[in-house]
Parts: C-alpha cells; sequence; structure tokens
C-alpha cells in the first residue's frame, strides 16, 4: 500500500532500514535509547488509584517492547481540572507514592517516563470546571467559571506541585498538556480567552500562564528533569492562535526551561478530523517542520504515523527530532523491537479506527484495541504455551478466524484454516476498498505475515464441508465463516438495479449515477463514501487538506479555511425505517466524521422511510415530512444498493452435529447483529487462550 510521497511502499526487511529512528538522543542529563516516543494515553486505568498494577504492566509490556520515552495518560494538578469527577489526579504525596510501580516498571525495561499533567479546563465533564473565561464548549454541558487573578496563580503553583510529585514517585519528567484546547490552550486563544486583566487581550498576556506554568515547575525540578510541552501546532478552531503567536510561544517557553516539544494538532472540538483513519498519515509534519527549524530543542511529530517508513522519513528529513506515536502502541507494543530488528513487516498496525480505544474511553470504559485485545488486558489475557496442544480446523479467514487461528498457533496448537476466497481478510477485504480506510489492508497483510510465523497451515480457494472437517482427524473444529448480506423481502427485489454492497465493493457490479442506498448502519454510510468520491483523497494529504479546509497556519489563525469537497460523481440518496439522526449509532469519536463527510458530499438522507417496491421507476417508499405526516414518493434512481444488515453463516453446523463432530462459533458465524471486528476478533483470542 503506497499511502502517500511519506510512506514507501515496501515494508523494510533488514536491521539497518531505520538508523535515524534508532539513534539515541542524549539531552545533557539522561540518554533516550531512540527517538520514539510513546505518547500519552488515558486509558481508564489511571482514574481512583485501583488499577495502578495493570498500568504498571501496561506500560512496562511497551517499554520491553523497546519504546524509549512513555508518557503516561493525563493527571490533573487539581481537582478542577479533573476530566470527569473521580479521574486522575497527582495532588497527594500518597499518590507519588503509589505511581512508584509504574516508574520502576519503565526502568526496568529500559523506557524513560513522563507523567503528563493535563488540566482538563473548560473540557472537565463536571459543574466545577474553571477556564480563562466563561465560555462553554460546544461539546460540554458545563459551563466553566472564569479564574480570578489570584486563582490563575494557585493553578501555576499546583502545577509546580505535582511535577515535584512526579519527580519523587521516580518519574524523569512530566508532559505539560498544551495543545488538544484544554486548559493551557484556552488561555492561549482569543476563542476563549476574553480576559481584560494581565493574563488575557495581548498575544503576551495570553500565552503568560504556560510560560509561568514552565518556569515554576522548572524553578521546583531544577534542571536534571525532563519538561517536555505538548504545543497546539494548528488550533483548527475560529480564533485560534495565529502562527506567529505559536512560534513566539514556542520561544517564550524554550527560553523558560522546555527540553522537549511534542506537537498537538486540533482542539476537541474542532470540526477537522484529526486522528482518525481517513486523515492522510504524516497529515502535518509539514507544519512540525517549521517548529523544528525555529526552536533550539528536540521537537516530536505526532499525529497518523504509525510506520516506521514514514517515521524514519520524518527524521531523516530533519522534520522532527523524536516522533511521537500512541495507539500504535496499542495495536502492537513490540512495535519498535520489530522495526529495529527489520522486521516491520510483522508489525500489527493500528488502523486508526477508535474503535476500542477512544471510543471506549469516551464511554466510560477501559481503552483496548480493535487488532490487539491484549491491550489494556495484559494480565487478564495471556496466550501461555498450550499444556497438551491439540490439532484445530478454522473454518474462514475473516477477522475472527485469522484472529483466532494465529493465537492458537501462538499457543502451540496445530491449526488448519480454511478460507473459501484466494484471499484472506473475510469482511474486512472490503471494508479496505472504502476511500478512508485503506489502512484495513494493514491488518490483512499483519495476519497473513503472522500466519506463516505461527506455522498455522492456511488452505485458500477451499470450501470447506461437513466431510472435511469430520473426516479430518481435529479435536476442535471453530466455525468462523461469518456473516452474509441479509437479502431483503421486498416486491421487486430481484430487479436488475439492485445489487448488495459485496457485490458493489468486491468490484462484481458497477453503480450508475442515480443511486439509492438502503440501510445507514456502518456499511450503509461507507457505501455512500465510496460512491461519492473519486480516487482516494485520505491517500493524498494536499488533496485532503482541500477537502475539510486546512490551511498554511501562516495564513489563517488556526490553520482553518473554508472546505473545499471535489462534488460527488453520484446523486445519492441514503435511506434507513428508524426515525432517528441518521449515523447515530456510528462511533463515538468517528460518527461526526461520517455524517460531515455525507454532508460534504451532498448526499441525501432520508429516514422513518417505508420500502414498498422496486420497478424501472425507481424506488418506491412512504417517509415522514417535517411536518410528521407520511408522504409517497418515488426515489428515480439506476441502482440500489442493500445495505441492510447480516445474517450469520453456518451453513455447516447442523451437518457437523449430525455428524457428532461439535463445534465453537466465533465472530459472524455466532452472532451477527451488531458484529463488527472488535468483537470478532475478541471473542477468538479470548477463546484461544482458554483452549
Ligand atoms: P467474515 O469477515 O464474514 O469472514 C468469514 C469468512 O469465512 C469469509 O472470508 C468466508 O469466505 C469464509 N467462509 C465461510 N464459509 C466458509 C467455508 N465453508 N469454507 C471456507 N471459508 C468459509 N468492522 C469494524 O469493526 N469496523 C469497521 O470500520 C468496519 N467497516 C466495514 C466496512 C465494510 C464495507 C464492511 C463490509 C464491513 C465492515 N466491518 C467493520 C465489519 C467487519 O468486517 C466484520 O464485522 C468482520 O469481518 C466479521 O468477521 P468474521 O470473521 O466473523 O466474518
Ligand atoms: P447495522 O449497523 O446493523 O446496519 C444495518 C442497517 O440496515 C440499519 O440501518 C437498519 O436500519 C437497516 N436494516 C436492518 N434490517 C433491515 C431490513 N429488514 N430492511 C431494511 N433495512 C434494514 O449493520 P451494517 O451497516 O451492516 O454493519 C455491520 C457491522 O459492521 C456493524 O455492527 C458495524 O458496527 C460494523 N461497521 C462499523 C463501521 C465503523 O465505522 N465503525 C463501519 C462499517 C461497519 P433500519 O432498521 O432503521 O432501516
Ligand atoms: Fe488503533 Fe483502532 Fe486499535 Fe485504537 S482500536 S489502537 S485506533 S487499531
Amino acid at each position: 500500500m503506497s499511502l502517500d510521497q511519506n510512506a514507501p511502499a515496501a515494508p523494510a526487511t533488514d536491521g539497518t532500514a531505520y538508523p535515524h529512528l534508532m539513534e539515541p538522543l542524549d539531552l545533557g542529563f539522561i540518554t533516550l535509547r531512540n527517538r520514539v516516543v510513546m505518547g500519552s494515553m488515558h486509558t481508564g486505568m489511571e482514574d481512583g488509584y485501583r488499577n495502578l498494577d495493570d498500568l504498571a504492566e501496561f506500560y512496562a509490556t511497551r517499554a520491553r517492547g523497546g519504546v524509549g520515552l512513555i508518557v503516561t495518560g493525563g493527571f490533573s494538578p487539581t481537582a478542577a481540572g479533573m476530566l470527569y469527577p473521580g479521574a486522575s489526579v497527582m495532588t497527594l504525596r500518597r499518590h507519588a507514592r503509589a505511581h512508584r510501580p509504574i516508574t520502576e516498571a519503565a526502568h526496568a525495561e529500559g523506557a524513560a517516563i513522563l507523567l503528563q499533567l493535563l488540566h482538563a479546563g473548560r473540557y472537565a465533564y463536571h459543574p466545577l470546571s474553571v477556564s480563562a473565561s466563561r465560555i462553554k464548549a460546544p461539546i460540554n454541558p458545563f459551563t466553566p467559571f472564569a479564574l480570578r487573578g489570584g486563582q490563575v496563580w494557585d493553578t501555576i503553583e499546583a502545577f509546580a506541585r505535582s511535577a515535584r510529585l512526579a519527580a519523587q514517585a521516580g518519574y524523569d519528567g512530566v508532559e505539560i498538556m498544551g495543545s488538544e484546547g484544554y486548559f493551557i490552550n484556552q488561555f492561549l486563544a482569543p476563542r476563549t480567552n476574553q480576559r481584560r486583566d494581565g493574563w488575557g487581550g495581548s498575544a503576551a498576556n495570553r500565552r503568560r500562564l504556560a510560560v509561568e506554568i514552565v518556569r515554576a515547575i522548572r524553578a521546583q525540578v531544577g534542571p536534571d528533569f525532563v519538561i517536555q510541552y505538548r504545543i497546539s501546532l494548528l488550533d483548527l478552531v475560529p480564533d485560534g492562535q495565529p502562527w506567529a503567536e505559536v512560534l513566539d510561544l514556542a520561544t517564550a517557553l524554550e527560553d523558560a526551561g522546555v527540553t522537549i516539544f511534542n506537537t498537538g494538532i486540533g482542539w476537541h472540538e474542532a470540526r477537522v478530523p484529526t486522528i482518525v483513519t481517513s486523515v492522510p498519515r504524516g497529515a502535518f509534519v509539514d507544519v512540525t517542520a517549521q517548529l523544528t527549524r525555529h526552536v533550539g530543542v528536540p521537537v516530536a511529530a505526532s499525529n497518523r504515523i504509525n510506520m516506521p517508513e514514514l517515521a524514519e522519513a520524518v527524521l531523516a528529513r530533519g522534520d522532527a527530532d523524536l516522533v511521537s506515536m500512541a495507539r500504535p502502541f496499542l495495536a502492537d507494543p513490540e512495535w519498535v523491537v520489530k522495526a529495529g530488528g527489520g522486521r516491520a513487516d510483522e508489525i500489527n498496525t493500528c488502523i486508526a479506527c477508535n474503535q476500542a480505544c477512544l471510543d471506549h474511553t469516551f464511554t466510560g470504559r477501559r481503552a483496548s484495541c480493535l487488532v490487539n485485545p491484549r491491550a489494556g488486558h495484559e494480565r487478564e489475557v495471556v496466550l501461555t504455551s498450550a499444556p497438551t496442544p491439540q490439532r484445530v480446523a478454522v473454518v474462514g479467514a475473516g477477522p475472527a478466524g485469522m484472529a483466532t487461528a494465529t493465537a492458537l498457533a501462538e499457543r502451540g496448537h496445530h491449526v488448519d484454516l480454511y478460507e473459501a476466497n484466494d484471499h484472506l481478510g473475510g469482511q474486512f477485504a472490503l471494508a479496505m476498498k472504502i476511500p478512508g480506510k485503506e489502512e484495513f489492508a494493514e491488518t490483512v497483510r499483519y495476519f497473513t505475515r503472522r500466519i506463516e510465523l505461527t506455522g498455522v497451515r492456511l488452505h485458500l480457494g477451499k470450501q470447506v464441508t461437513v466431510a472435511d472437517l469430520a473426516e479430518g482427524g481435529f479435536d476442535q473444529v471453530v466455525l468462523a465463516s461469518g456473516v452474509t448480506p441479509r437479502v431483503l423481502d421486498l416486491p421487486g427485489i430481484d430487479h436488475p438495479c439492485v445489487m448488495s454492497y459485496a457485490e458493489l465493493l468486491s468490484g462484481a457490479r458497477e453503480a450508475g449515477q442515480r443511486v439509492a442506498v438502503i440501510g445507514a448502519g456502518g456499511i450503509g454510510v461507507d457505501v455512500c463514501e465510496y460512491l461519492t468520491h473519486v480516487g482516494h483523497p485520505s491517500l493524498n494529504i494536499a488533496e485532503w487538506k482541500k477537502e475539510w479546509g486546512v490551511a498554511d497556519p501562516a495564513r489563517p489563525p488556526g490553520g482553518l479555511t473554508e472546505p473545499a469537497p471535489a462534488p460527488s460523481p453520484r446523486e445519492v440518496t441514503l435511506l434507513q425505517r428508524k426515525p432517528t439522526p441518521i449515523g447515530k449509532g456510528l462511533g463515538k469519536t468517528t460518527g461526526w466524521v461520517h455524517r460531515a463527510a455525507l454532508a460534504a458530499k451532498g448526499v441525501r438522507l432520508v429516514r422513518g422511510a417505508t420500502y414498498h417496491r422496486i420497478d424501472d421507476a425507481g424506488l418506491h417508499i412512504t417517509r415522514l415530512d417535517r411536518e410528521g405526516r407520511s408522504v409517497e414518493q418515488v426515489i428515480p434512481v439506476d441502482t440500489i444498493v442493500v445495505c441492510a444488515g447480516q445474517e450469520s453463516r453456518r451453513d455447516l453446523l447442523e451437518g457437523l452435529q449430525s455428524a457428532g463432530v461439535s463445534a465453537q462459533l466465533i465472530g459472524g458465524a455466532d452472532v451477527a447483529a451488531e458484529l463488527d471486528a472488535k468483537r470478532a476478533i475478541d471473542q477468538g483470542v479470548r477463546w484461544a487462550a482458554q483452549l
């Protein structure tokens, strides 16, 4: 897969391929063993100080995997700055003592570790939140109180106290969260800082909080302590910081004692996606390069860097001194040792889906990973050697089958994996055809390699039968035979204009100019993206920035300009029967991106539809008008794509039962409703872990 000019197509295969990435960084008082930073992730294990042992194991696993510098999830220096009631804080000596196992675990494995100090400001999800001004965030129901001048100084002191506690806990330094629209960022931008005292108004006043925090911390902790400041390069909101102010801030922070700049892109309330899978790899490295040239301390590039080829290219060009990645270490804790050992093709790549990490975090669940369900559950799901290796047949090489087969083989079982198609991936092989989901191909690449490495015997193009399984001498049979698209019981469903999403995406059929899509779940929305795009903007940084209105920050403040999406080549109507807003069931952190993309492409949305029939005139429906009255309508289309969910494929089950062979159902073959690859892979790995 060639993702853009930054990313060479073929993975590197020898250990010398990433010399810049593997080069140590001497900071004078501490040497980082390489240029790889594991960026801060709030996993949920930080909160309430109950799961710090799990958290220590989580970091130890990544440190063992070779990461140079780890940044913890965010800990607030004050109660008001907590993300939500009961969220993580670093305010007391007993907190520092509780962190000891974490720092010891990271150091024992050779990594340096920083505590992130995160004051949420107006993003705090509780009624006692505070900010520069009393202005509510569009993504939070709570309106913050504006801090009085004396309270601002108290908060600065609280940051310094937390940093001192971090030092007592054994941390090598702190990262100050100054980006993503949190508290410090709220003082920096005119959008949220409308104060008239010495903390607002001029740019110098607005940046004073950030500078005083760094000064106060440096005074508390002395010179031999890392102060990493996460600076917002592009706010991507109206009235964000002008670029000249960002550079002046960087200079002032450097003078105040910053050791490293980490970089952040976009506030949480920005309506431009910054980390989801449809954002091109390395989309914001050009802005990071401008900061790197401006300051004298090391700078870390971040956002949508997930594979070593790109990370190495960024460093080799001198665009940054370090590369910060977060989610890629959920997907693969061994990312660094694999890259360093010339085994990049073995990396389990983060596909930036957010399904098991950020979507979990924002719904109060522990962060994990769709492609690696062991992430965050290191002590719970363990793939130990099987006491008695068994012969196992796995039917179907979709996500469920691939994950089950490789996890079983890793434990020493003897596995035969059968797939009717001539390729791996199941429905995932269709998902990766969607513009903006090209990353999904990496998961298929990963499992292809994993199958080779674990010694799974793969039988492609083999439609396995009951007889094959009954006579194969297997101890266990796993049916991971997945799902088939639901066929609707609707007059005219056999009209030549009707096709399933599988027929469309596999290339077996082509859509015309006017298309109706029946079913507005994840697949219906994806099909609309497929129908309304020409090419793959997510593989082209310039094209993608034009689509979303991201500009060179030297021009509009905050880097935000008018989006100019390419027109859709088709007229598309997306329908569902429910009266609820279309796309409501999509991911918490990704749904809005899909809804915005459909709006930009002019997709017509119809909810509350009743389907009557299909004929040469088109799709006959009844729909609710704005007043809630039923209106009959014919949607004149030349293509109808059915995306009305799936049904489990279990055609072998009855025959196996009759033959006395018991079978384990995994993934879509088990339950089709609300199935996604997260559940399929998780179920497979957990089952394999206990066999
Ligand atoms: P499947 O993927 O259906 O795989 C079953 C496999 O079994 C198939 O390859 C089939 O050929 C094989 N098989 C069946 N019977 C036999 C037999 N008798 N012999 C041999 N082989 C057999 N999920 C997400 O989590 N996130 C997404 O963003 C996402 N996007 C999607 C986008 C699209 C366009 C599509 C189509 C799906 C998407 N999904 C997504 C859903 C995800 O792909 C499925 O949930 C997942 O693939 C189900 O995995 P599975 O292994 O259970 O079944
Ligand atoms: P889905 O989310 O269950 O949506 C199915 C759609 O079909 C719904 O809009 C449903 O809405 C409609 N429908 C169901 N039965 C119907 C019937 N008999 N007649 C007409 N319409 C019917 O399933 P999906 O879109 O097929 O996606 C499958 C899985 O893949 C989902 O669980 C999803 O999580 C996952 N996926 C995720 C993403 C992602 O970005 N995270 C993307 C793609 C897929 P109405 O009943 O209101 O009409
Ligand atoms: Fe990456 Fe998706 Fe895993 Fe999150 S769940 S770490 S985005 S692959």
